[in-house]
């Protein structure tokens, strides 16, 4: 049987509030109710729960596609009040679109013995696609909630919900 967990990617205060660097609109909110219930639905099943959080250096070179943003140490980079994670949740810092790109996520998975990640979270199609590409090729299963993300951008959205669903196989629900 396969032992899942729930991977909550970028919602953090920058993405997610309207005054945030690189808000990403007014579906935030929604996304911020859908995640916080299937937030829930993972702690009651005991599921563990890995929030994955952009934490840019100051000068970090993504900055020359994207406006600063979710810096370590200031407000913009923190999960929003209403899903702070609990003690004993995962927090996995990124740097790069994919959660796997340079960071402790393949082994904190392998440790927990996952072999299928839930994912939540935005922007569908930047760091959830990109993340999603890296664990399909890991060989993860991945199950993509559609009500549980978002991008600034609704076209792209769908593509890459049709992308995740259709090259990489991942279950889009
Ligand atoms: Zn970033």
């Amino acid at each position: 049987m396969s032992k899942k967990a729930l991977m909550v990617i970028d919602m953090l205060r920058d993405f997610i509030e309207p005054d945030g660097r690189l808000y990403i609109g007014t579906t935030a909110k929604n996304v911020v109710e859908a995640v916080g219930r299937e937030i829930e639905k993972a702690r009651s099943c005991q599921w563990p729960i890995i929030y994955v959080c952009d934490t840019h250096s100051e000068d970090d070179s993504e900055f020359r596609m994207f406006p600063s943003h979710c810096v370590m140490g200031t407000p913009g980079a923190d999960v929003v009040d209403e899903l702070k994670p609990h003690p004993g949740d995962k927090i996995i810092p990124k740097r790069r679109y994919s959660a796997f790109f340079q960071t402790d996520l393949d082994l904190t998975l392998r440790e927990l013995d996952i072999d299928e990640i839930v994912l939540v979270g935005v922007c569908t199609n930047i760091c959830n696609l990109y993340t999603a590409a890296d664990a399909r090729m890991l060989n993860y299963k991945v199950t993509a909630l559609r009500d549980c993300m978002s991008s600034f951008d609704e076209a792209a959205h769908e593509f890459a919900l049709k992308e995740m669903e259709q090259t990489l196989g991942v279950t889009v629900v």
